[in-house]
């Protein structure tokens, strides 16, 4: 097998078959390679969609003369576990990820695919937004997460780098040995390292459906991110601490020198209130953070899976 194509889709039942019709077009309209199609296989992986997504899947898994294969969850388990199951069952020599709502063009698996048989130093492909489409203020708060996530954790993080990716055999082989549950995709790319060469696409508008992020779902999305690739936040409130504590000895200090010349014991009330809630907070703050990891550990420990299988079909 040449090609592997993951398509997570999540109550797409509107996308389905335009996106599958579009991409065997396109797949099989290329003069310089006519037998891609045959060598590739597609695998959607059916995230617990509620709507008539799986029956459309169905549908094109009768019917389709290639390799069709539908990988089905009990539940929705989030884009994470979807791309991970594709990515386990993939068996390309390259492997694509993209969504099902064509807003990433089929046509830019093809330019990928260019450059990954051109140049043989990069063992992937990432797509990246030249200009976002989103409004100014979304724009705003994911280009400060990116720039958050980017300066604390251990690995670069390509700030723009979208999932919409090509990788090679050894990139896939890579990030499907990560034993890890919590699993955050942009962090697991640039931790795996390899080569990567970031190419510029269009992103369409979604014509049909609607987007599953909305704001609060992206900063828990950011919050785990960052907990998952950076032990930062704990060393922060550790130095907080350290440092708060000198700063509190040097006004004891101040306080008890003040009291034993003047002697003035009950003024200082708003310093002291001020001094109560800025110190409570940090700490409610730090044990925060701490529980945040506690919690991450947690569910690595209960060491369940990332998704149940409902079903599978291979063709
Ligand atoms: N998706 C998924 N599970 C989810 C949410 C989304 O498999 O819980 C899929 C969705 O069907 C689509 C892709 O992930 O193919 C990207 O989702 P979406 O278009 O909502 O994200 P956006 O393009 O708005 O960032
Ligand atoms: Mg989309």
């Amino acid at each position: 097998m040449k090609l592997s194509v993951i398509v997570p889709c999540y109550n797409e039942e509107g996308n389905v078959q335009r996106f599958y019709e579009e991409t065997v077009r396109v797949l099989g309209g290329d003069p310089s390679r006519a037998d891609l199609l045959g060598e590739t296989e597609l695998i959607f992986v059916n995230d617990g969609s509620r709507d008539g997504t799986l029956q459309g899947l169905h549908e094109i898994y009768e019917t389709s003369p290639y390799a069709v294969r539908v990988l089905s969850f009990s539940r929705n388990f989030g884009k994470e576990a979807a791309l991970l199951a594709g990515l386990r069952a993939s068996q390309g020599d390259f492997t694509a990820i993209i969504d099902a709502d064509l807003q990433q063009r089929p046509e830019y698996i093809l330019q990928m695919l260019d450059i990954l048989e051109e140049h043989p130093e990069y063992d992937a492909v990432a797509c990246y937004q030249e200009q976002r489409k989103e409004g100014a203020f979304m724009s705003f708060v994911k280009s400060c997460f990116y720039k958050v996530i980017d300066s604390l954790s251990d690995v670069p993080i390509a700030q723009a780098a979208s999932d919409f990716r090509l990788l090679r055999r050894c990139v896939v082989d890579a990030i499907v040995s990560l034993p890890e549950k919590c699993r955050f995709s942009k962090g697991i790319f640039a931790w795996v390292g390899f080569e990567t060469y970031l190419m510029p696409y269009k992103v369409e508008e979604r014509t049909v459906g609607e987007s599953k992020w909305n704001f609060w779902k992206l900063l828990r999305y950011a919050f785990s991110g960052i907990m998952s690739f950076s032990d930062k936040p704990l060393i922060i409130s550790s130095v907080l601490g350290i440092v708060l504590f000198a700063i509190s000895i040097l006004l004891m200090l101040v306080v008890v020198i003040k009291t034993l010349i003047w002697g003035d014991p009950v003024a200082g009330f708003p310093t002291l209130c001020s001094l109560l809630l800025l110190l409570s907070g940090i700490q409610l703050l730090s044990v925060g953070v701490l529980g945040q990891y506690l919690a991450k550990n947690y569910t690595e420990t209960k060491d369940r899976p990332v998704y149940i299988l409902k079903e599978d079909l291979k063709k």
